[in-house]
């Protein structure tokens, strides 16, 4: 993206006056929560946010969409792994949280008092909640790292794991040993 950085902020009154509409990109610098979640600073964030108000209830709406690339790592082989974030910004800006529960489903809410609206905030409050929850490869590579190193060959050829099963081992000592026990 050749675009730009957005602006730190935008002034609350202006930007839905003038039903402003920006996009750019947005430093990880601005982001220290959101890169703590990351492998790497090896991340593309863009932004695009529409300023504009509802003409019959009135409130202030703020919709666009996050599209981010970045690396974190892999739950199975624990590498990095590229992962693609886009999701769609639904904000509706409220003064007080007494307003939330007039707010309609498809509408989050955001509360700003300031006159100033943070904008790195509000990017890094959505890119958090787009994370995926579980990150992995989707490789065979991936999945072969971790077989290669949890099954070692000669575990894999045992003709009867039964037999060998530690588990039964344990519980079979350990009803020895109750037993000498309560003799
Ligand atoms: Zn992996």
């Amino acid at each position: 993206m050749s675009e730009g950085p957005i602006p730190a902020y935008v002034d609350v009154r202006k930007a839905f006056g003038q039903m402003l509409s920006l996009s750019g990109s947005v430093s990880l610098e601005l982001l220290p929560r959101f890169r703590e979640c990351l492998a790497s600073d090896q991340a593309r964030v863009g932004v695009s946010l529409s300023f504009s108000i509802d003409p019959i209830t009135g409130q202030r709406q703020i919709s666009g969409v996050i599209d981010a690339q970045v690396e974190m790592t892999c739950q199975r082989c624990l590498q990095p792994v590229e992962v693609g974030l886009s999701d769609p910004i639904r904000l509706a800006l409220l003064v007080s949280e007494d307003q939330e529960a007039g707010l309609e489903p498809e509408w989050d809410p955001w509360i700003c008092i300031e006159p100033k609206l943070e904008l790195a905030e509000l990017v890094e409050e959505q890119l958090i909640l787009a994370l995926p929850i579980v990150i992995l490869h989707d490789d065979e590579a991936c999945i072969n790292k971790l077989e290669y190193k949890v099954v070692p060959e000669t575990v894999a050829d045992e003709k009867e794991p039964s037999a060998a099963n530690p588990f039964a081992v344990l519980s079979g000592l350990k009803a020895k040993k109750a037993k000498t026990e309560s003799s």
